[in-house]
């Protein structure tokens, strides 16, 4: 699976370069439709359906599903090539989130670091400030699969670990927090209106 390893793509992409991987470029480039081959299956459990975002710009829900129960897939079309995924298991989640940086939660992109440095010591590391726990994270890792922002993000962002962190930062934070928080709560509650199985990652935090 050439497409899930982003931080194999960003390490050969940008070790010889000066600035810092870019997180998001497989959001710049448009995305591809299934092939036609695929819309015209020769079984016809596997013909795709059509479904509806869950508002406009949602950038996590498949716009293209097929096939039934735990073999359901959802196509992802930021993959080049693009690329379906099985919902039932997380897969599609887990490219989504941690290939592309796409919150299930809200259908947006996770927040990018305030701003970025090289790792002291380490200069060919390069770390991002977290808004929520201002916690500096490497972006890319050699090691584990997926974006380490990514997962960081989901981790951070969507379950902000508030208790820990000083008072004077959850103040000043306190209104972005709120908004961020109630805006999830608005997708929440606009999610429950599609099934279950398009939103594996509601069984899999045990996971993280
Ligand atoms: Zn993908
Ligand atoms: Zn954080």
């Amino acid at each position: 699976m050439l497409q899930s390893n982003a931080a194999e793509h960003y390490r050969s992409h940008y070790a010889d370069q000066s600035d810092p991987p870019d997180l998001y470029a497989s959001l710049a480039e448009d995305q591809v439709p299934p092939p036609p081959e695929d819309m015209n299956p020769s079984d016809p459990e596997l013909m795709p359906h059509e479904q509806d975002l869950r508002f406009d710009g949602d950038l996590y829900t498949p716009k293209w599903v097929r096939g039934h129960g735990n073999k359901r897939e959802g196509w992802c079309g930021i993959c080049k090539p693009g690329r379906w995924l099985v919902l039932k298991n997380s897969a599609f989640w887990y490219d989504k989130s941690f290939t592309h940086g796409i919150s299930a939660a809200t259908g947006q992109r996770f927040v990018e670091p305030k701003s970025v440095r090289r790792m002291e010591g380490n200069p060919d590391v390069w770390e991002g400030l977290c808004h929520s726990c201002s916690e500096w994270v490497a972006l890319v890792s050699n090691k584990k699969k997926g974006t380490t922002w990514f997962r960081h993000a989901y981790k951070c962002h969507t379950h902000p670990k508030i208790k820990d962190a000083p008072k004077r930062r959850r103040e000043s934070s306190q209104g972005k927090v709120a908004a961020a928080a109630a805006a999830r709560a608005r997708l929440d509650a606009a999610a429950v209106v599609d099934s279950q199985q398009q939103h594996p990652q509601l069984h899999h935090h045990h996971h993280y």
